[in-house]
């Protein structure tokens, strides 16, 4: 598996918010990897997850949005973990992706036609309703039953959340596993030669 593809970590895929907080991380040699690069690749991540229609596309205005919220969310997964107060702004973004309710039809206003009710833009439309979507699954996560089951990688230079299986999992894959293992032994082996 090349290293850009890491399965998804636990619960990622049921959790639209967590395979988000998880879509970006750094590869060996410190360089990032971003699922949501660019416009086209954020459409795609999002089709794949059945988020938008087979046809939808983003603009550049809305992968930022989407960016914008992925790192609002991680600020609120990691309050979660640490016990810290969630940054205000953070919390604030969530509620506003959750209240723009995508579906409403906006009353307008024009001489010749008169009253009329419409959608906004239809390409504004799908990224508020995928953040409302991403945005609820959120909230749901970190106030429901799940909420002691989410928790960061414990591997050094792993950024990614998942929600424990059995109460003693403290990594996102088998690869975080091995490579913290392995990094024990190597350590072990040190301690044995050094004394
Ligand atoms: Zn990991």
């Amino acid at each position: 598996m090349a290293e850009t593809q890491l399965a998804a970590a636990p619960g990622a895929e049921e959790h639209p918010s967590l395979a988000l907080v998880n879509s970006s991380h750094e590869l060996r040699g410190g360089k990032r990897y971003d699922e949501l690069g660019t416009p086209e690749a954020a459409s795609a991540w999002l089709r794949e997850r059945d988020l938008i229609a087979p046809e939808a596309a983003l603009e550049d205005y809305c992968q930022g949005r989407l960016v914008g919220l992925r790192a609002d969310l991680r600020a609120l997964f990691t309050a979660h973990a640490t016990g810290a107060v969630p940054p205000a702004a953070a919390v604030h973004a969530v509620n506003r992706a959750l209240t723009r309710s995508p579906g409403a039809l906006l009353l307008r206003f024009d001489p010749a036609a008169g009253f009329t009710r419409c959608t906004d833009h239809p390409v504004t439309q799908v990224v508020e309703h995928v953040m409302a979507v991403i945005a609820d699954d959120a909230a749901s996560l970190l106030a429901g039953d799940q909420a002691s089951q989410l928790a960061p990688c414990e591997a050094e230079s792993c950024e990614r959340f998942f929600l424990r299986t059995h109460a003693r999992r403290q990594w996102c894959s088998t690869r975080c596993g091995d490579r913290v293992r392995a990094a024990r032994a190597y350590a072990r082996k040190r301690a044995i030669h050094t004394a």
